[in-house]
């Protein structure tokens, strides 16, 4: 019999890519999300619109024991929607409330492996500070100081999904995720993340003219192609390992460089302008030592081969929506 797996989320950038990985994987795959895929017809073999707030509708969604639940439904977005508080309730209710659904609906009908996306916003924002020497390794969490609700969230509901592994028995897995970022994402609309936004910037200037930046451009990060987060996401949840683990790139690099190498592979001559704007923290890098420990993982994109694929891929939206 065709294994099953369930995306929450799947009509996000995430679980797009996802449903495409279980289905190349041979699973019966089913979808949920509150809104299609923008970006790409989806291959789930079902895909159900709702929201995961309502808890009749979780049930309904998790009517069977699934072997691989991947819980990313989240209400989330880039430094300007999660940085500036305006939207700190929404985000926390909301996502809280998914993660009690699945969680309590996965249990009752015996879902076998569960996996649950969590962040590196959990990270403490004092261990950040130095843009060249962030400490993001699983073990320094706590004392807990994320900088922003969103990151309070994902806190709570990893130690959600654990204390359901604890006092039920079930498998949850969690990952904290770095910065994803690649093809068929959100680019445009308030919801982007810092590569599709600068992709965008980009691809929309006109040779000779600037971008705006945020900040002064020194804060710096790591960021991680799609594909290789994939293949760590399902690595995990079909091993025997749990987490917290991180999964992201150690190649950090300062937002003001990822906006030249941006302008580099578009060829056009363009400059940045620092601005004012939501940051975040001043550096965060992934720490990898655990998971190339425990599933023996590593990224296999470079940087500048991921973004050359993303810029690419928005350019084209940009060329066809301005046609
Ligand atoms: P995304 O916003 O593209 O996907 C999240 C999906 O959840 C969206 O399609 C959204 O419509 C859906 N959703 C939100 N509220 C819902 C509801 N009430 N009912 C049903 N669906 C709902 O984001 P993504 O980048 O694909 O992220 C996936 C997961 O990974 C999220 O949990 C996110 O917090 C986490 N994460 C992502 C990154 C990243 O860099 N992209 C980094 C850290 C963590």
């Amino acid at each position: 019999m065709k294994k099953t797996a369930l995306v929450c989320g799947a009509g996000g950038f995430i679980g797009g890519h996802l449903v495409k990985r279980l289905k190349n994987d041979g699973f019966w795959v089913r979808g949920v999300d509150i809104k299609e895929h923008e970006h790409a017809k989806t291959q789930a073999d079902e895909f159900i619109v709702g929201d995961l707030r309502d808890q009749a509708l979780v049930t309904t969604v998790l009517d069977r024991g699934f072997d691989e639940v991947y819980q990313l439904a989240a209400d989330m977005g880039g430094a300007g929607y999660l940085f500036t508080g305006e939207n700190d309730a929404n985000v926390m209710h909301n996502s809280m409330q998914i993660n009690l659904n699945v969680l309590d609906a996965g249990r009752r009908c015996g879902v076998k492996r569960l996996f649950y996306a969590s962040s590196a916003c959990v990270y403490p924002e004092y261990n950040q500070e130095d843009p060249d020497n962030p400490n993001c390794a699983e073990d320094t969490v706590y004392p807990a100081n994320p900088d922003s609700e969103y990151g309070w969230e994902k806190l709570f509901s990893e130690r959600l999904y654990m204390a359901f592994n604890r006092n039920y028995g079930m498998q949850c897995s969690v990952a904290r995720y770095h910065n994803i970022y690649g093809l068929e994402g959100t680019w445009t609309g308030g919801k982007e993340k810092v590569p599709a936004a600068l992709c965008r910037k980009v691809a929309s200037a006109a040779p000779g003219s600037e971008i705006e930046v945020w900040g002064d451009g020194l804060q710096s990060r790591s960021f991680l192609f799609v594909d290789d987060c994939i293949e760590a996401t399902v690595s995990l949840l079909r091993s025997d390992f749990q987490g917290p683990v991180n999964i992201g790139s150690e190649e950090m690099i300062s937002i003001n460089d990822l906006a030249k190498l941006i302008i580099e592979i578009s060829g056009k001559d363009i400059s940045i302008n620092n601005v004012p704007g939501p940051e975040g923290v001043r550096g965060r890098n992934s720490d990898n030592r655990l998971i190339a420990d425990k599933l023996d993982w590593q990224p296999r994109y470079t940087l500048r081969e991921g973004i050359e694929k993303t810029f690419t891929w928005i350019q084209n939206q940009h060329l066809s929506l301005s046609k």
